[in-house]
């Protein structure tokens, strides 16, 4: 097989011969409009109504109390977990099978990520693997909860939801209760997705989603922080805005604070974008449902949403049978200018995490050969029907 059908139906889906992103954004609604209003108000920076719009609106699509707007996911993630009360020394558990940024912003921290298997199913952090960690190493202390092994407290964990596609949260969300561990969703590729009925990001002590360029909406370069605790919403915003104190004129800063505020300019970019999530998500769910006819028929797995849950299938992705399957599968559709990508190496293969506490990663090692992403952009016939 030479995988010649599969790269015709993905140039017919996406009417192209020429180069076929993973994803591209698309800018049809009122992003032009918006980018302009705030240069002709000289409102492109840390001030202005964008910001606020913008976080009003996530805070209405995450069904959160709060939203706030950072630079960017990465920076939203690091203070998540500082917001959670993590600091240096401390150990975060997470998934190795993540993009490097969920690993980083611990480590900017000064904490240490524990890597814990995946599950096979959600490609996200398996409730098992967390269980069995905590079983072996987890010891209940007044101030929490510390690894045996090291000596050093466990105060956050983290899993991501892999491509849009929802951990799950239930059975997470009791283990971190039960261990007394907050839980932190990294829902960097997950705005839209939904656990039982409700938006990912709205189930942690603290979500953040990214808006870089290649996710399901962009504001160029940000993210947003959300938090259902009002307390954690006013700290957040205290922090990421150089933990300034209210003063007319004085400059005053009650802690180490990060210069991490959306720029008016980006959010507005945001706006835009997020006026047009329902229908992205509609067109996206819909090429989804014709890949998963046609790769059936090819027999490839196509990667699905699980029961309960919805996916926003930000990165659509196909399992292939090996790693030499995979391999040959990115070598036929790159050369034919069809963009796919293998998922990313594990955290503990980069040289700043391969000493790291792991546990056997079974999962993560299987599906690390075998997944790989494939365009999935809203595609052109579809825009085509939205542009005005
Ligand atoms: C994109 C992404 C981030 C970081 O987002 P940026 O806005 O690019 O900093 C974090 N975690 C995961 C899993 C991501 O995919």
């Amino acid at each position: 097989m030479d995988f010649k059908e599969t790269i015709q139906f993905i140039q017919e889906k996406f009417k192209s011969k020429d180069f076929i992103p993973l994803h591209n954004p698309i800018f049809e609604g009122n992003e032009r409009k918006y980018v302009m209003d705030t240069l002709d108000s000289t409102f492109v920076s840390s001030v202005g109504r964008y910001v606020d719009r913008a976080e009003e609106m996530i805070s209405q699509i995450s069904q959160t109390q709060r939203a706030i707007a950072v630079v960017n996911g990465t920076a939203g993630i690091q203070v998540a977990l500082r917001l959670v009360g993590v600091n240096p020394g401390d150990e975060v558990l997470t998934q190795a099978l993540t993009f490097v940024a969920t690993a980083n912003a611990i480590q900017y921290n000064g904490a240490q990520p524990v890597f814990l298997d995946v599950d096979y199913d959600t490609m996200g952090l398996s409730p098992r693997a967390v269980s069995e960690f905590l079983e072996e190493f987890g010891e209940r202390r007044e101030t929490g909860t510390f690894n045996r092994k090291t000596g050093k407290r466990i105060a956050a964990c983290i899993p991501m939801h892999t491509f849009g596609f929802p951990v799950h949260l239930d059975e997470l969300m009791k283990l971190c209760r039960d261990w007394n561990i907050p839980l932190i969703e990294d829902a960097a590729e997950s705005l839209g997705s939904e656990y039982r009925g409700k938006p990912t990001g709205s189930f942690g002590k603290v979500g953040v989603f990214s808006f870089n360029g290649n996710k399901i909406v962009t504001s160029g370069g940000g993210g947003m922080i959300v938090t259902q605790e009002e307390e954690i919403g006013i700290l957040g915003k205290h922090l990421t805005t150089t933990a300034k104190v209210p003063h007319a004129y004085e400059y005053f800063h009650d802690q180490m604070g990060y210069n991490f505020r959306m720029p008016n300019l980006n959010a507005a970019l945001l706006c835009a974008q997020l006026e047009q999530l329902s229908y992205f998500l509609d067109r996206k769910r819909r090429l989804a449902a014709e890949y998963s006819t046609f790769f059936e028929s090819q027999g490839i797995i196509f990667r699905k949403e699980l029961e309960n849950t919805k996916a926003n299938y930000w990165l659509m992705c196909v399992e292939l049978g090996s790693l030499e399957d995979r391999n040959f599968f990115l070598e036929k559709t790159n050369g034919k200018k069809v963009m796919t990508r293998p998922i990313w190496q594990l955290m503990y293969r980069l040289p700043m995490y391969d000493h790291c506490q792991r546990d056997a990663q079974t999962n993560a090692e299987f599906l690390e050969q075998r997944i790989v992403n494939i365009p999935s952009s809203v595609t052109q016939e579809y825009q085509l029907v939205n542009s005005k």
